[in-house]
């Protein structure tokens, strides 16, 4: 269920629907959009209907939601949600480009692709510390080492961070270097790894797990929400088909039905999706086009001798070439494509 308060209802109101919804044993989530706040109930909703919130001053309606997911679901914020990354938004008009790497393989070759990415237009870095791999015996990452290369080239380029955590144990220690947290594909359901996550005041980058639907994918964003964290950014990256010629299906038809059913913002990685370079650009103009509301990339200052993920990374002058295009599909589709900030100078 959910309490949707009246425009303009005051604070008082707000704190005494949220005060008896959690006398009787429910939980509360309060949403403040623009125009009005909306409060999630989590409880047995058979008992809401017997508490006659609709009789409470400043309350407009109270209205059941069908779907599995609750505090996710497009009724929770029916404008949609703008995720607040640093000084970027993500999920308004301007479309972010995150780029970088797969992993984090050294110093030089991070804090090239930075300039690289920065130089192209992209307004975040990506790039993997903790790297757990198909098979065992390939590079697992730098670990901490990994994260703090990833700051200095923050501090250098005044690009925002987005790395993955894997592991529950580790996720404060990468919350302290990243800006966004990224939940891999083959976590979607590690749902300790999501509970950890919701605790921290990070944004959150959750993966669609390659053979999950729309709805197990909502429903891992719904622990995040629960949890207390609310800025979610949803990524499509491709999912299991039976065609070798891609290393993924790019299901692009997730963008448009995902944000139908949720209000949080959805972006497109087609470097994981299709696997092979060539095949990106194509595909992330037609995901802007779609309207994803930004897209992760992996570039590589020298693909061939890529640790890992070569054969699906652009060279900075493709990616370059590619931000071109993108910039006129945005504005064909009343979008635009976010440019980076200088950095700001630290005083003293
Ligand atoms: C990645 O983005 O580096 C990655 C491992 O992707 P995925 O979890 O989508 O496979
Ligand atoms: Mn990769």
């Amino acid at each position: 269920m959910i309490v949707v308060m009246n425009y303009g209802a005051g604070e008082e109101q707000i704190a005494a629907v949220v005060a008896r919804l959690e006398q009787a044993g429910f939980q509360a989530h309060v949403s403040r959009g623009v125009e009005r706040t909306i409060i999630g109930v989590v409880g047995d909703r058979t008992r809401v209907a017997e508490m006659a919130l609709e009789a409470m001053p400043g309350v407009e309606r109270v209205v059941p939601i069908l779907q599995p997911y609750k505090m996710v679901c497009r009724a929770f914020n029916e404008n949609g949600s703008v995720v607040r990354v640093g000084h970027l938004e993500i999920g308004g008009e301007a479309v972010h480009v995150m780029a970088g790497p797969c992993a984090v393989e050294s110093r030089e070759q991070l804090l090239a692709a930075a300039r690289a990415v920065k130089a192209a237009g992209a307004t975040i870095l990506r790039g993997g510390a903790y790297k757990p791999r198909t098979s065992p015996y390939s590079f697992q990452g730098l670990e901490e080492r990994g994260l703090e290369i990833l700051a200095e080239a923050r501090e250098e380029t005044g690009l925002l961070v987005v790395t993955e955590v894997v592991d529950p144990r580790t996720v404060e220690l990468v919350a302290r270097y990243a800006d966004i947290l990224q939940i891999g594909a083959r976590n979607m359901q590690n749902f300790c790894l999501l509970r950890e996550v919701a605790r921290v005041d990070k944004p959150v980058l959750l993966k669609r797990g390659p053979s999950a639907t729309i709805e197990e994918w909502l429903m891992a964003a719904e622990y995040v929400m629960l949890g207390g964290n609310h800025r979610i950014i949803l990524c499509e990256r491709g999912i299991r088909g039976f065609d070798s010629y891609t290393r993924n299906t790019l299901d692009l038809t997730a963008v448009p039905v995902v944000k139908h059913h949720s209000h949080l913002p959805v972006v497109v990685d087609p470097s994981h999706a299709i696997g092979k370079w060539r095949f990106v650009p194509p595909m992330a103009l037609a995901a802007v086009a779609a309207g994803a509301d930004g897209l992760l990339v992996e570039v590589h200052p020298d693909p061939m001798e890529a640790l890992c993920d070569g054969p699906q990374s652009l060279t900075p002058e493709n990616f370059a070439a590619m931000m071109e295009r993108l910039r006129r599909v945005a504005a064909a589709v009343g979008r635009r494509i976010a440019e980076p900030q200088a950095p700001v100078a630290l005083a003293g």
